[in-house]
């Protein structure tokens, strides 16, 4: 992967950081919103071309990250029954609970099985009629239609031993929970690409209308992270807040309207709980009353309760932005990629783990 020092040879990177440069006349401070983004910024050297009053910080874009330890004990919890057998990706199997991990689990004996779409949960069922498969479903929009269309699949195939256990979040709602933090000052988004592709670039509108904060859907490629930096820094130096949509080429203005449908089919909005930022209004899904008996919660009587975060870790500063890692006074000495205390740093996508894989070596 290039650094963006090989890219800067291009004159197009080179002019377009230099425009941002040229355009911004104060200090101001712009978020992501997305684990993809927030591994781009760093792997490309990113803030090292930024000019100097420009802070570009990560925010609850790693839906792992934003998990909260109390779905990390409700699935620890599912581990320790005979007939269990948990299917998640491989990212969760890391977070430390407030007692253990899955991976401890795992070691112990439980079955824990790492599977590649929910869907395979759903086929894991079938091949194994003794046990009951729950599918720990965490993530954002990105991922909630395809869980769904898991579910309804079950649900159509009559399969009785598969639940799921729901994490699933919003986006929109975190953002306006960050705009009305008083601790940080947003003074725009670039939006998550991936996330957008599934609620279109209008999903956006709500906040520049009520918070007159700019927001700019971005690609991936460091052109793209640029040329919504470079719009943001104009909406915000000439006070005309917009959604504007910079990943035209896959993001469309209302999203994949299919994959909404089949989201809303099977979910409904509800009040979640994400770590570092609290309880969110409508922020997450819970399944609808016709699909309860694929529910998890429902099915084992599972309760969340509030647990207190790991002693010493700061993820919940750094997902809203308060304050980097390297504030941390655990970053890179007891908290390391091998040995992770938090899940920013145990995440491919946190942003942890992006500071010490590419902003210490360098
Ligand atoms: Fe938590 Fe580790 Fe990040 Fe500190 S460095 S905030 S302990 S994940």
């Amino acid at each position: 992967m290039k650094h963006v020092e090989e890219y800067r040879r291009k004159d197009l990177v080179t002019k377009m950081a230099n425009e941002i440069a040229a355009k911004i006349d104060r200090p101001m401070t712009l978020m992501e919103v997305c684990g993809t983004h927030t591994m781009a910024v760093h792997r490309h050297g990113m803030p090292e071309i930024l000019p100097r009053q420009l802070r570009l910080l990560s925010g609850p874009g790693c839906p792992v990250c934003v998990t909260p330890i109390s779905y990390i004990d409700a699935a620890i919890e599912l581990s320790r029954r005979d007939d269990m057998t948990l299917a998640t990706f491989g990212d969760l199997v890391r977070v430390p609970g407030s007692s253990t991990s899955l991976e401890r689990r795992k070691a112990e004996g439980a079955d824990v099985v790492i599977v590649y779409s929910p869907l395979d949960a759903v086929s894991l069922a079938g091949q194994r009629p003794d046990r009951h498969v729950v599918f720990l479903a965490v993530g954002f929009e990105t991922t909630a239609p395809t869980v769904a269309a898991s579910i309804s699949e079950a649900k159509s195939k009559g399969v009785k031993n598969f639940s799921v256990l729901v994490g699933h979040k919003l986006v929109p709602p975190a953002l306006v929970a960050l705009l009305q933090d008083k601790e940080v000052k947003i003074d725009g988004f670039i939006c998550p690409g991936h996330v957008s592709t599934i609620i279109g670039a209008k999903a956006y509108e709500p906040i520049v209308n009520e918070f007159g904060v700019p927001c700019v859907v971005a690609g991936f490629e460091p052109v793209d992270i640029l040329a919504a930096l470079s719009w943001l820094v104009e909406m915000v130096v000439t006070s005309k807040p917009q959604v504007r949509n910079a990943y035209t080429r896959v993001v469309t203005e209302n999203g994949n309207t299919a994959a909404l449908k089949c989201m809303y089919e099977v979910f409904e909005a509800q009040d979640s709980t994400w770590r570092g930022l609290g309880a969110i209004p409508a922020s997450g899904l819970t399944m609808k009353d016709a699909y309860e008996e694929l529910d998890a919660v429902n099915r084992f009587g599972l309760t969340m309760q509030d647990v207190p975060e790991t002693s010493g870790c700061r993820c919940g500063d750094v997902l809203r932005g308060a304050v980097e890692p390297t504030e941390c006074a655990l970053f890179a000495v007891r908290c390391t990629p091998e040995r992770p205390v938090g899940p920013c740093m145990v995440s491919s996508e946190g942003t942890c783990a992006a500071f010490y894989k590419y902003r210490l070596r360098r």
